[in-house]
């Protein structure tokens, strides 16, 4: 399976850049996700409108129904609300942070996109919130593998636990019967605590699932729960390379997810890092659909953005 997934085509530049290659084309797009399915005027409720431009040349509604003539505006209510910027630039943008198996570095972006750095940070930012807004609400199941990590400081792995320069983390990843990883859920956390194991098991991890865990005095928290099937391994005991490859799944997520932060995305700041757990997390769970991602993105843009983020924090 994990074959198919990583040889999986999703879409190509080439074809993404024919479908957006203007702003009426991207309009329009827009404009079927936001009223496709019938016009409803945001302040009367009406639905007849004629549609007309603004002198920017951005699209609107006017409402027609009850002498009301409110302008609706196709891009008020979406994250792309006020911007200055072409929406094929932001098009892309979204197609090279769901598409690329790293997402793209603000550097990168800015290049490609012929921006300026801050812009493409904002950008990038902006992105990330709707990613992370929209944090599958599903629980991980049936067989789960879970580890405590760090990111940051100068030793990262098992050997400095505790350290105060470090983000502790937790990662879960629910498996098949093979072992192949299915979904994750990251959470960074102060310290390992039961108490922090508790909360993550409740939010992420459904009752009735069998949790693989290491000996980490913590993790007794799925022992003494009854919610839980707990599997300990003591690292330290027995066949050590057995043990690894038990924890193979989560291992290697973990590394490939240590490898996103910091490969393409340098010196990312602790306010930062939730964000990039949220966009690593976006595209490892939703990696089955390669294809259908940006469309799903759009969807969301248009229809659960709060619209509030100003990248400004
Ligand atoms: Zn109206």
């Amino acid at each position: 399976m994990a074959n198919n997934i990583q040889k999986q085509k999703g879409i190509s530049l080439i074809d993404f850049l024919e479908r957006f290659d203007s702003e009426e084309k991207c309009e329009s797009y827009l404009e079927k996700l936001k009223w496709g399915k019938g016009f409803i005027c945001s302040k009367c409720g009406g639905t007849k409108y004629y549609k007309s431009k603004t002198k920017n040349g951005r699209l609107f509604y006017r409402c027609k129904s009850n002498g009301c003539k409110h302008r609706n505006h196709l891009l008020v209510g979406t994250m792309f609300q006020s911007t200055k910027l072409p929406l094929k630039k932001w098009f892309l943008a979204i197609y090279f942070m769901t598409q690329g198996k790293k997402g793209i570095s603000t550097l990168d972006l800015m290049r490609k996109l012929n921006v300026k750095e801050d812009t493409a940070h904002l950008m990038k930012l902006k992105i990330m919130a709707l990613m992370e807004s929209r944090g599958d609400g599903t629980q991980l199941e049936s067989l789960i593998k879970i580890d405590d990590a760090y990111y940051g400081g100068k030793h990262e792995g098992k050997s400095g636990r505790g350290s105060e320069n470090k983000q502790a983390f937790l990662a879960a990843v629910s498996t098949d019967e093979e072992g192949h990883p299915l979904k994750v859920k990251l959470k960074p956390l102060k310290s390992f605590t039961k108490a922090g194991v508790a909360n993550f098991a409740k939010k992420f991890l459904a009752k009735g699932a069998k949790v693989f865990s290491d000996a980490l005095n913590a993790f007794n928290f799925f022992s003494e729960s009854e919610d839980y099937e707990h599997y300990r391994t003591n690292m330290s005991k027995g066949n050590k390379k057995e043990n690894y490859k038990k924890f193979n799944s989560i291992n290697t997520l973990i590394a490939n997810l240590k490898s996103f932060i910091g490969g393409i995305h340098h010196c990312v700041s602790e306010k930062y890092l939730v964000k990039y757990f949220a966009e690593f997390q976006y595209r490892f769970n939703r990696r089955f659909d390669l294809k259908a991602l940006p469309d799903r993105f759009f969807y969301t843009s248009v229809h659960y953005s709060t619209c509030n983020y100003s990248g400004k924090k």
